[in-house]
């Protein structure tokens, strides 16, 4: 089991969120190639260590958050709101 702390309903288990995948910068529209673009689409980077995460709390307050989590352990560092600066954990 994994607690996420939602920003908005406190630390809740991970059954009640829907994962939507690895943050990733999106390319410049103007410059970025084919191959750039299929992998920004496509491919993730899946590293060992901390990452930063999309989450939806499908199951509770409907909204999206952004989470630092290290994907060993699962422990999560720093939970926010998507858009939102700083972080709560
Ligand atoms: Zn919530």
């Amino acid at each position: 089991m994994i607690l996420i702390p939602c920003p908005n309903c406190g630390p809740r288990n991970s059954s009640e969120f829907t994962y939507e995948g690895e943050n990733k910068e999106r390319p410049n529209a103007a410059t970025v190639t084919k191959a750039q673009w299929r992998n920004y689409l496509y491919l993730k980077n899946n590293p060992l260590g901390w990452t930063t995460e999309t989450w939806y709390h499908s199951s509770g307050c409907k909204k999206f958050l952004v989470a630092e989590r290290h994907t060993m352990t699962n422990e999560i560092r720093s939970t926010k709101a998507l858009g939102q600066q700083g972080g709560a954990s």
